[in-house]
């Protein structure tokens, strides 16, 4: 068999496999969020607050919509046409077009080509955020942010393009062997090294003082038969009013992680059932789930992108002789691009089954869908979210039930449908 043969059948396989990790490891029935609850949870809630709300969305939604077309526009003209081989061959030529030069100096000139555009759709974007007190930051702070954003980039994306340029220049029949092994190896790596190497970058973690509310979330971790080291407070309050919390990290780096701003605005009992709801996410082991998906979902994209590399037209548009020559970079990107597009909305489906059911947690493990409530129509409206967003937008960026739903599925909770 050819190494084409070969790639068409591991493809096949990786899909399969990501399928059934899918079928296995999400939960694919949703807890009841009756529409009647939602229009009373709905109803419950402060109307000029919501409207408030519905207003600041309704200001970054030009934004965001903005963002995402110069993103791709910029992606499909960089990768499409001449443009992205000429950078990529300008870089390199102080190198003598040596294909390592070519590979990570050219690939990081296309990325940051890209994040240059997009950088005054993000100002745009943080000046709505201050308008709305949303963000605590000044310009000052803001680009710092932005260039330790680049820096961080910049690292990853070096191992990504070298990596990769390597093993195609050395394997040439086999890269995407290589590749897609490469791919998923790097993923679950990342997933362990995120909270101990990036996190630090943009922020401070400090472990929850000892004290009654320390005591008490430890308490209910020991009673969930979660094993939790700590509950890191990470200094948020120098960057938004924003409250979350999430949890990160896999094995010996996973780490339950509230905001300090959380703390600052929510009662004790409140900031337990945000702390229930993160115990779900660790208890299901919905990290491990969601790096799963990763490495099959990027190794099954590097067997993809090699039997693309047969597409003649595609190559000639670009005006490279092949999909794996650093020359590429930018049309491999312009895929990528594109691939997200669909990816993006089957991310969301999936991240808000999870959340559903680590909810579904919380209300068991504290039994107090009345604080849930509580907690779910507080966040929603410190953050400045539509509790009820428009069905469209939810469908295509939501990556959690809306708060409205997540309220209504405690009231369905408290009357015993569970
Ligand atoms: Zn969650």
């Amino acid at each position: 068999m050819t190494s084409r043969q070969w790639a068409a059948i591991t493809l096949v396989v990786l899909v399969i496999a990501t399928a059934a990790v899918a079928l296995l490891r999400v939960p694919w029935v949703a807890p009841p969020a009756p529409r009647a609850d939602q229009l009373a949870a709905l109803e419950s809630l402060p109307a000029d607050a919501v409207a408030k709300g519905r207003e600041f969305r309704g200001a970054l939604r030009p934004a965001m919509y903005l963002s995402m077309a110069v993103g791709l526009v910029v992606a499909l003209l960089l990768g499409l046409t001449p443009a992205g081989s000429w950078i990529v061959e300008q870089v390199g030529r102080p190198f003598n077009g040596h294909w390592l030069a070519r590979a990570l100096l050219g690939g990081l000139a296309i990325v940051f080509v890209g994040e240059v555009v997009a950088l005054p759709l993000a100002a745009w974007r943080h000046t709505i955020l201050k308008r709305y007190g949303l963000s605590t930051q000044d310009w000052g702070a803001w680009t710092v942010d932005v260039l330790k954003g680049y820096a961080v980039g910049a690292v990853i994306g070096a191992i990504v393009l070298v990596g990769f340029f390597t093993v195609t220049h050395f394997a040439q029949r086999w890269w995407w062997a290589w590749g897609a092994a490469g791919a998923a190896v790097l993923t679950i790596l990342l997933t362990f090294v995120f909270p101990v190497l990036v996190e630090p970058v943009f922020n401070k973690f400090t472990p929850m003082p000892e004290g009654e509310q320390r005591t008490r979330l430890m308490a209910m971790a020991a009673r969930d038969g979660v094993p939790v080291r700590d509950v890191l407070i990470a200094d948020a309050s120098r960057r938004t009013r924003a409250v979350n919390a999430y949890v990160s990290g896999l094995g010996p780096t996973r780490r339950i992680v509230v905001y300090d701003t959380l703390l600052e605005q929510a009662p004790p009992a409140e900031v337990e059932a945000v702390v229930a709801h993160e115990l779900g996410h660790a208890k299901d082991n919905d990290v491990l789930t969601g790096t799963l998906l990763g490495a099959l979902g990027a190794a099954a994209a590097v067997c993809a992108l090699y039997l693309l590399g047969s597409w003649t037209g595609l190559l000639r548009l670009a005006r490279v002789d092949s999909i794996a020559e650093p020359r590429a970079v930018a049309l491999l990107l312009a895929v990528a691009a594109v691939a997200g597009l669909f990816a993006g909305p089957a991310q969301a489906f999936v991240s808000r089954r999870i959340e559903a059911r680590a909810d579904r947690h919380a209300l068991r493990l504290t039994g107090d869908p009345a604080r849930f409530e509580a907690m779910q129509g507080r966040l929603s409206l410190v953050n400045l979210g539509d509790p009820d967003p428009n069905p469209v937008e939810q469908f295509l960026f939501g990556s959690h039930p809306t708060a409205v739903e997540r309220m209504a599925a405690a009231r369905a909770f408290a009357r015993g449908e569970r």
